[in-house]
């Protein structure tokens, strides 16, 4: 199958759900792409294919749907897998970012001891919405003093402008964009 047929496939298992969790929110719902085993090996390629020979050796998934794509990518480029967690999740110590969510803030967290000093990371979620939770990981991948090698979505939400804020040419890639 060829990349763009593989994307078509990827994207065909992809579920708009209207007003969920809010009105007014279309949730992209990936449970019908993970279902499907051509789909997901698919979609794991597709999303490894970017940084094959970048020499990346942790790949760090965000809390839940980022754990996910973030395991199976992990070995894909036989790297290690870090998850980057909601609070109170792991055990002290850790390091830990807040970031403002559309009501109220949230924060990610990595046990403090997560990442080497220069360790080449790819950071992995499933959404890229208005932008807050990546920059978040990248500020927390940041802090551990590990070195970024760029960012991976699945699905990108151009209206929502999340790139924007990503503050630099590192790479951010992402499979699909709506
Ligand atoms: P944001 O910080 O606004 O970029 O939101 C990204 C996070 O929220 C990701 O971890 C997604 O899993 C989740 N998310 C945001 N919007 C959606 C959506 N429309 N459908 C599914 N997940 C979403």
């Amino acid at each position: 199958m060829d990349s763009s047929s593989s994307l078509t496939q990827i994207r065909a298992l992809i579920r708009a759900v209207a007003d969920f969790p809010k009105p007014g929110i279309v949730f992209r719902d990936i449970t019908p792409l993970l279902a499907d085993a051509g789909g997901f090996a698919r979609c794991v390629d597709a999303l490894a294919e970017p940084w094959q020979g970048s020499g990346v050796q942790a790949v760090c998934g965000i809390e839940s749907r980022g754990f996910i794509f973030g395991a199976a990518l992990a070995q894909k480029l036989h790297a290690g897998f870090v998850p980057l967690r909601k609070p109170n999740k792991l055990p002290p110590p850790v390091v830990s970012v807040d970031y403002e969510l559309e009501y109220g803030v949230d924060r990610l967290e990595a046990r403090s001891d997560a990442l080497r000093p220069g360790e080449r990371v790819l950071i992995v979620d499933d959404v890229l919405a208005t932008g807050g939770t990546v920059a978040a990981a990248r500020a927390l991948v940041e802090k551990l003093g590990a070195q970024l090698v760029g960012a991976s979505i699945v699905i990108e939400l151009a209206a929502l402008q999340g790139r924007s804020r990503w503050q630099d040419d590192t790479p951010l890639h992402a499979l699909l964009r709506y």
